[in-house]
């Protein structure tokens, strides 16, 4: 059977607009396709191949639990399950953790949990989510709504209530709309979809303290952020302000399907047998992989090397930009990080995606603005070096 890039158009549901060339294997952070074109990836499954692709350790893991139990439900727990959570305990501010399968999902439980906890303190009334526009929390209706970008809530008909926006980076948008009948406040700690945005230390410090004053509790969206990708193992702990509810999902598992909601034993007592649940959450095969993962990425060593290739990784698009002049500004945190376009080139990032892609380059965008790298935490210096020279091209042909 020969598959081709037609056949999506064919077969598949059109909410996506893939690239023309269809992948078939990687390793490390390169891919190769049908036509086995060599890329080097930058764009790491948007944040997800943590690891790269096929990492030995992954492999094996994966391979050895499929020799063993895929699946029990949650009517059975199982050994991959209990070990990551442990470690995700131990690793963090959380005491207690829900497996899911997505990062809409991890982000759907932390809500569902807020605001149960919230009315069953406070009462009723206590409901509101507050969320940050032009954020991104999946494409579940809950999910997407509190997102605050009505490009991808909008249409569908009516609306979850009871939710509201203020300005990222702006405490006092904030504090114009918290009040005790909050039950929530959902942030991320660099807005990722919404352009590769980094919180101002003072912003979250300060989201921090009005969740205090007024009883609400604090989401760390960390699908995008967390599991190393700015250099800590989570982006709460680069910034020194500890939330009350985790989502992750994205490089947690590497590639494989899972998302964790994290948080402490006082709030997740909230959620008793039967309120909230998933068939897949905590799969055994999910659960061994994000296991090995998390012992790959948390140490020292790969953490350290997060900083130091965000420091290679800028220098060289730095300097790239001193010939091309194409970027205003190239920010973010780790291995999270966005390029944003020169007035001149404004709206222009698909562009600069497919002329990376023509020199075996593969990024991402973050909106129509802005360039956004999110590679695998242990791509290689070579690796780096042979990505900056195929952008080095693309760029120069991107200008002509
Ligand atoms: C990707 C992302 C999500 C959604 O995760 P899915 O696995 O696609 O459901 C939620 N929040 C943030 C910050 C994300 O980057």
């Amino acid at each position: 059977m020969s598959l081709t890039r037609s056949d999506f158009d064919q077969y598949m549901v059109p909410n996506y607009a893939p690239a023309a060339f269809v992948p078939v294997r990687g390793a490390g952070s390169r891919v190769w396709d049908q036509n086995d074109k060599e890329y080097i990836d930058l764009a790491g499954g948007i944040a997800v191949n943590s690891l790269g692709h096929c990492h030995p350790v992954l492999v094996n893991a994966l391979t050895e639990q499929a020799n063993k139990l895929w699946h029990v439900s949650n009517v059975f727990t199982n050994e991959p399950a209990l070990a990551l959570a442990k470690k995700l305990v131990e690793a963090t501010f959380a005491d207690k953790v829900f497996f899911c399968n997505s990062g809409a999902e991890a982000n759907e439980a932390a809500l569902k949990l807020a605001r149960r906890a919230a009315i069953e303190r406070f009462g009723e009334q206590k409901h509101q989510v507050l969320s940050t526009l032009n954020s991104f929390h999946g494409r579940t209706f809950f999910t997407v709504t509190v997102g605050g970008q009505p490009k991808y809530s909008d249409g569908f008909g009516p609306k979850p209530q009871g939710i509201e926006y203020f300005e990222y980076n702006n405490l006092d948008s904030l504090k114009a709309l918290i009040n005790d009948n909050t039950a929530c406040v959902v942030v991320e700690p660099i807005q990722g979809e919404g352009g590769v945005l980094p919180a101002d230390p003072a912003f979250l410090q300060g989201v921090r303290e009005l969740c205090d004053k007024h009883n609400a509790f604090l989401i760390f969206d960390e699908v995008q952020t967390g599991m190393g990708r700015t250099g800590s193992l989570f982006a709460y702990q680069e910034y020194g302000v500890v939330p009350d509810i985790l989502s992750s999902a994205k490089s947690l598992g590497g590639g494989f399907p899972i998302g964790a909601m994290l948080t402490t034993a006082d709030i997740a007592k909230h959620l008793v047998a039967g309120t909230h649940g998933t068939t897949y959450g905590g799969n055994p095969l999910g659960c061994a992989v994000a296991g090995a993962v998390l012992d790959v990425i948390n140490t020292p060593e790969v953490l350290a090397g997060v900083r130091a290739k965000h420091q290679q990784i800028k220098a060289g698009v730095e300097a790239l930009n001193a010939k091309y002049g194409v970027f205003k500004e190239v920010r973010g945190m780790g291995l999270l990080m966005g390029c944003v376009l020169a007035d001149q080139y404004k709206d222009r990032a698909k562009d600069v995606l497919n002329a990376a892609a023509a020199q075996g380059l593969m990024v991402l965008m973050a909106g129509t603005n802005v360039v956004r790298f999110a590679p695998s935490l242990v791509i290689s210096d070579e690796e780096i070096t042979t990505a900056l020279a195929r952008l080095d091209l693309a760029l120069a042909a991107f200008v002509a």
